[in-house]
């Protein structure tokens, strides 16, 4: 058997992380075993559904690293095929016009309150006689299609991650819709949901269907749709729910829910998918956190996915966040650094600057936990003029800082292509020649150079100011300012 397996997004927003986390178990669980990972987009309604999320969530799952075997279909384009099957149900007799109007169901859902009662359809129109249907149609009523649910069916299956599941026909809330109201000439309106998935995963040959909790009692009610269509029933597998730190389900109160919302914040796609496979999964060796997609998908199995709810730790994607950019080579950190650097306004040529540029990106990589913080980390090293903090200005007022960076200045010019090595000569000499502690003249260099006391390392800031001509013209400054 392959595997098949799908992600089966709504657009109705941007690509939220729960159904990218989705996505991910899904990618995982099809590269594991050889199978094929399917992308189906389910814009059957229409009002909601628009073609920018449809653009945002592909993009978004490009973005991450999940290539696609097969689609993306869109259900838009299959309404014959669910048509069919509404009207296969309605032939075998497992499903019938619902003529109720909304007042009468809203008055029976009244009623069931008043009396303490769990709202359903209490399916009064299952058993009509050919003369009421008539009666309806003549009142000009629109019919739903309802399928019969049986009220002391017990629903089981063997569930891939949360194990042996039993659920009650009492609790699917009565006959369900699966049909709409029709328009003008229609036997019947527009299919809906749970009907639309059993067809699709039929016709698709969907062999395991992995999806959130969320939609438990959907598959309770897609099974029995897949018994009464004849269709083969897939492998389930539900996964817990992302949480946030108050234990409740992530959601935009929460500041982000989209791919988007976390690219914005500056983290790469890499360590997203990295930190969404540990929303729920854990190795088999639970200390290594640090996995490519590729990495994971040898190892990826649902019994290690857990039951309980997944919580969002922001700490730990900052740190996974980290960890793939002080490993990133510079070659590919710099084009993602370059747009902060522009919108905090650092004057620099992407092209003509880039040898420099690389090596800022070598030197700040190191400190970066997002990619945002790129703009207080090189800070300093932009530009050639500077503010000096308090501690910067404290420690160039200092005695004996003047001489120290004087007699900098005047090595500096025996250098014109100044290395680390060159770098770390000069200060040894002017040590020996000040007859100061290294760590003073270190520390009026900083100043000097920064404004500040602390930043990136000094030697490879130094030089890089150096590139530019800056060193000399700050350490004028930092002299003049006494
Ligand atoms: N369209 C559903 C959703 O976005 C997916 C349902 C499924 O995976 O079967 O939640």
């Amino acid at each position: 058997m392959t595997v098949r397996v799908r992600i089966a997004p709504s657009p109705t927003g941007n690509l939220h992380i729960g159904t990218a986390r989705t996505a991910v178990f899904n990618w995982l669980y099809a590269r594991h075993h050889g199978g094929k990972f399917i992308i189906r987009v389910e814009d059957t309604d229409t009002e909601r559904s628009r073609d920018e999320y449809t653009q945002n969530i592909l993009t978004g799952l490009e973005w991450l690293g999940m290539n696609w075997d097969e689609g993306p279909f869109f259900q838009s384009q299959r309404l014959d095929l669910y048509r069919q099957a509404v009207q296969t149900l309605l032939d075998k007799g497992l499903a019938y016009r619902c003529y109720c109007t909304p007042e009468e169901l809203e008055q029976m859902r009244e009623a069931q309150k008043a009396r303490n009662e769990a709202p359903r359809y209490d399916n009064r129109h299952r058993d009509l006689t050919p003369e009421q249907r008539e009666e309806y149609e003549k009142q000009g009523r629109k019919p739903v299609i309802r399928f019969i649910i049986d009220d002391d069916r017990q629903i089981r299956w063997d569930d891939q991650i949360r194990g042996k599941m039993v659920w009650k026909g009492s609790d699917l809330g009565g006959d369900m819709v699966v049909a709409r109201t029709p328009e003008e000439d229609e036997p019947f309106g527009q299919p809906l949901y749970n009907l639309a998935v059993v067809v699709d995963d039929t016709d698709m040959n969907i062999t395991h269907v992995i999806r959130g909790e969320d939609h438990i009692a959907n598959t309770a009610k897609q099974i029995l749709l897949y018994e009464a269509l004849g269709g083969e029933i897939p492998q389930f597998a539900h996964s817990p729910l992302i949480l946030n730190k108050e234990g409740r389900k992530l959601s935009k109160r929460d500041g982000v829910t989209s791919v988007d919302d976390f690219k914005a914040k500056g983290f790469v796609p890499e360590s997203m998918a990295n930190y969404m496979m540990l929303l729920g999964w854990t190795a088999p060796d639970s200390t290594q956190e640090i996995f490519t997609l590729e990495e994971a998908a040898k190892l990826f199995t649902l019994d290690r996915v857990n039951k309980a709810g997944a919580k969002f730790d922001w700490d730990k994607l900052d740190w996974i966040n980290s960890q793939y950019l002080h490993n990133m080579p510079p070659e590919k950190l710099l084009p993602l650094l370059i747009s902060y650097w522009q919108e905090a306004g650092y004057e620099f040529d992407s092209e003509s600057d880039r040898e420099w540029l690389l090596e800022l990106t070598e030197l700040v990589s190191h400190s970066l936990t997002r990619l945002s913080d790129c703009v207080e980390e090189s800070r300093l090293l932009f530009g050639e003029s500077i503010t000096f903090n308090e501690k910067g200005k404290g420690q160039i007022e200092q005695e004996g800082v003047k001489e120290v960076l004087e007699a900098v200045l005047g090595a500096i010019a025996d250098y014109p292509k100044m290395t680390a090595e060159d770098a770390k000569a000069i200060i040894k000499q002017v040590t020996k020649e000040k007859k100061v502690k290294k760590g003073f003249v270190m520390k009026s260099l900083r100043a000097g150079l920064t404004g500040a006391l602390q930043g990136p390392d000094l030697i490879q800031s130094w030089v890089l100011l150096h590139r530019k001509g800056w060193d000399k013209t700050r350490l004028q400054l930092a002299v003049s300012k006494k």
